[in-house]
């Protein structure tokens, strides 16, 4: 056996879902320096890898405020546990299908063994959309999701997280009503408000975990983030604390996106304008509407804007082989913020140049680090400072450098594709193997 002939199987048979192909694509080409002195028993446990331990599925139904009953899917893809509980965040959009939690559960597997934590691999959401909901809607659909997952996940089973659509009021919600149908609180999720058992820094951590990670990026290629211009897609809350971190590192933060288009400031954002910004995306307006002195608005994505760095931040696939080529006339950096927001295509174009670019996995895994530091803080009953979290945080985003670097050096610099890639399957695979798996 091959990658070639394990990515041609995975492809037949999984042709209905192409985002999780793409991922276990750029996964296998990646490790081919690995798979060479692979013995049939390494192939199989790696087939064995591509493959969810569990996939779990319900109907979700809950009353709207006129009363009527509604139906949505919940799920969550338990994708792998040799290296410790699953673990990943829940996505609550009308996009999100199995392909979907495939997709982003492979690739939590890697984020979250490339930082070292005792951690597995999964994801889950719904298809629910909680764009234009009242407050009450969204706690009933949080209690009746929540229904139908409790008894699948737990604090040495399954540990899930927010993700797009799921923030700290969901979290809030979700986790009330495992504490009532559990009787419980030791804390199987994170995210968590501080008042119940949530760690300082988690709101901010995958923001600055990604600004650490260009950071040590920067330094590796003799660069200095100060004085640069940054393009960043999205207005969640990736986009919005990996702003306020380059702002605080001196850097001219040019644009923030939605599905509406992007707001685009010459001088650069302040914190006062994220603020503003943030504060009318949590009222439901979207960037067209929302006002920002100096700033413009402009329909489509930032990725014509020239600037040193890009710091695509909202979701998967927003980078497509055109908007790479626009990014590469400029960029000194491309740091992925979501999770495959460059399309296989696009990760071509800048693969072609010696532009450093990190892919998500590796660069955005400081949210699920701090998850990983709050179920320690749940399990040890107490909770850390926010000083020696944002430690630990940069910690653990230094040391994913310093993996990457390790094996995805080349002659003309480091390919953190192929670096996070080995440095993640290297884990689990020799996890699985002690396991017996
Ligand atoms: N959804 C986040 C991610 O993509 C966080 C997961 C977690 O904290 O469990 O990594």
């Amino acid at each position: 056996m091959n990658t070639e002939t394990l990515l041609t199987a995975v492809t037949k048979r999984f042709a209905h879902q192409p985002l999780f192909v793409q991922a276990v694509t750029e996964f296998l080409a990646s490790i081919t320096t690995v798979t060479d002195d692979f013995a049939t028993t390494d192939w199989q446990r790696l087939e064995r890898l591509l493959v969810p331990e569990r996939i779990i599925s319900f109907r979700v139904t809950w009353e709207d405020d006129n009363g009527v009953l509604q139906h949505n899917m919940g799920y969550r893809v338990q994708f792998n546990s040799a290296l410790g509980p699953y673990k990943g965040g829940l996505r609550f959009d009308p996009s999100v299908n199995e392909d979907v939690l495939k997709f982003l559960g492979f690739e939590q597997i890697f984020k979250n063994a490339l930082t070292g934590l005792p951690l597995g691999g999964g994801k889950g959401g719904s298809d629910f959309n909680p764009k234009g909901k009242s407050d009450a809607e969204i706690r009933r659909f949080c209690y009746a999701f929540m229904t139908g997952l409790r008894e699948h996940i737990g604090i040495d089973t399954d540990v899930p997280a927010g993700d797009i659509g799921v923030g700290g009021r969901e979290i809030g919600y979700l986790y009330g009503a495992y504490k009532l149908l559990t009787n419980s609180n030791e804390g199987a999720l994170t995210g968590k408000d501080e008042l119940f058992g949530g760690s300082c820094r988690r709101t901010e951590a995958t923001g600055h975990g990604v600004v650490y990670f260009a950071e040590a990026m920067a330094k590796q290629h003799n660069l200095s983030l100060a004085g640069m211009t940054a393009v960043i897609s999205g207005s969640g809350n990736v986009a919005e604390y990996t702003a306020r971190a380059l702002l605080d590192r001196q850097v001219v933060v040019l644009t923030l996106s939605d599905r509406s288009g992007y707001l685009y400031k010459e001088t650069g954002f302040t914190h006062g304008d994220i603020t503003a910004i943030a504060a009318g995306k949590d009222d439901g307006r979207s960037l067209s509407d929302i006002a920002v002195t100096g700033a413009t608005f402009h329909p489509g994505r930032p990725w014509e804007v020239a600037a040193d760095a890009y710091f695509p931040c909202a979701t998967q696939n927003e980078v497509g082989k055109a908007d790479a080529e626009h990014m590469i006339k400029t960029a000194k950096l491309i740091v992925e913020g979501a999770n495959m927001p460059l399309s296989l295509e696009a990760i071509a174009v800048v693969q072609d140049t010696h532009i450093p670019f990190a892919p998500g996995k590796a660069a955005n895994a400081g949210g699920v680090s701090v998850s990983g530091l709050e179920m320690a803080q749940n399990a040890g009953h107490y909770a850390w400072t926010c000083e020696a979290v944002e430690t630990e945080l940069k910690n653990i985003m230094n040391r994913i450098h310093t993996q990457c670097v390790k094996y995805g050096a080349t002659e003309d610099g480091v390919d953190y594709v192929k670096g996070a890639n080995i440095a993640g399957a290297k884990r689990v695979l020799d996890a699985m193997k002690k396991l017996g798996w």
